[in-house]
């Protein structure tokens, strides 16, 4: 069986390294927010190419504590996209503001719809690199700075990725990563991360990671905890120096996807079966490698009879999820035709190759049947 994704392959890889790691984290007596959270988070925001980085433990707490910090609440409206995880929007509605569903194109949210969805209560517009594929952010901070809304990036899935050169995290007043096990920058457990330019964004919230205290452990803004382990911060330092070659490597296999499996692969009426993403380039770090088919169920079965990992992100958009489903419609690609294929940057030649060969003979046999 070929995983869609493979955590422990990525472990393995790197195993001496991470062992020695954990073994210092461990020892070293302090387990939270200490010495190997703030080195990673110096090397994350040198990576990233912003002035502060906070670690944090997990994406939706990460976002939660952004739009707290930015005092986003009841009365005020974010725009963003259905076409994403529960955790893009779960913070907007936990703070007490509305999420708005700005269209997507190609998955990632189109700046034209999302400039038609402001409205006096807006305050920020939270695009998301879905599957590893940087937005259009030199459009979309045009608009926010005309408009004069904060920008908020969700690149939990585009670690490294580049828009015109420039990582996705730099972009905005702040960005903010999740460091669960199956991402490109990942750790053994729960992680987050908050990039950000903004030095009073920043030291905020660090404070908001206990509780929001002061020096005087007093606060004056409601927030629970959010801190990484330094278990966590060592690990992420490993495997952060493998990070760029590794997303290279899932361009790589990205790539060869890409020319094995052609627009319209069968049939003269009917396309069954045609990849989501478009260009190969630095623009995309591959997350996920996303088929879109019509005969989704029939090529789900024969890839799973024939040992290839295939999963739905996300069998529901947001907007379709009953908690989120009271606010109004989006257009963009349907939650019943995408498809992920294995993507991670262990994959050997020969497994890449029965990959092609078991999608193209899913394709012919979901066609034909
Ligand atoms: C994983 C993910 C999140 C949430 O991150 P967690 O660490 O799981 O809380 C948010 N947005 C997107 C796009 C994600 O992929």
């Amino acid at each position: 069986m070929i995983p869609v994704s493979n955590p422990r392959a990525n472990y393995l890889a790197h195993k001496d390294e991470i062992d020695e790691a954990i073994a210092r984290a461990v020892s070293s007596g302090r387990y939270i927010v200490g010495e190997e959270t703030e080195a990673f988070e110096e090397e994350y925001a040198e990576f990233i190419g912003t002035q502060h980085c906070v670690a944090m433990s997990s994406g939706t707490s990460a976002l939660e504590m952004l739009l707290r910090a930015l005092e986003i609440g009841p009365g005020d409206e974010v725009v963003t996209v259905s076409h994403t995880a529960t955790g893009t929007v779960a913070p907007i509605v936990m703070v007490g503001a509305k999420p708005v569903w700005a269209d997507t194109s190609g998955g990632l949210m189109s700046p034209q719809s999302a400039e038609k969805c402001i409205t006096p209560r807006t305050k920020a517009i939270l695009p998301v690199h879905l599957y590893g594929e940087a937005c259009n952010m030199t459009r979309l901070k045009e608009i926010a700075d005309f408009h004069g809304l904060y920008l908020i990036e969700d690149a939990c899935q585009a670690h490294g990725a580049r828009h015109n050169g420039r990582r996705v995290g730099s972009w905005g007043i702040a960005g903010f990563f999740s460091h669960y096990p199956t991402k490109n920058l990942a750790c053994l457990g729960d992680g987050g991360s908050i990039t950000t330019d903004n030095k009073m964004l920043a030291s905020k919230l660090r404070e908001m990671r206990f509780y929001g205290w002061d020096k005087h452990k007093s606060t004056d803004i409601v927030c629970g905890q959010s801190r990484l382990s330094e278990i966590q911060a060592a690990v992420l330092r490993v495997k952060l120096k493998y990070l760029d070659e590794e997303n290279a490597r899932r361009r790589i296999i990205a790539k060869r996807y890409s020319s094995a499996f052609p627009k319209a692969l069968v049939g003269d009426r009917e396309q069954v079966m045609w990849p989501l993403h478009g260009q190969v380039d630095e623009t995309n770090v591959f997350h996920q490698y996303v088929l879109e088919s019509t005969r989704r169920p029939r090529m789900m079965k024969l890839l799973k009879e024939a040992g290839i990992g295939v999963s739905i992100h996300y069998p529901h958009w947001v907007r379709q999820q009953s908690a989120y489903g009271n606010y109004g419609h989006s257009r963009g690609v349907s939650s019943s035709t995408v498809m992920s294929i294995p993507m991670y940057p262990e994959l050997t030649n020969r497994q890449i190759s029965s990959v092609i060969d078991e999608v193209n003979k899913a394709a012919s046999a979901a066609w034909y049947s």
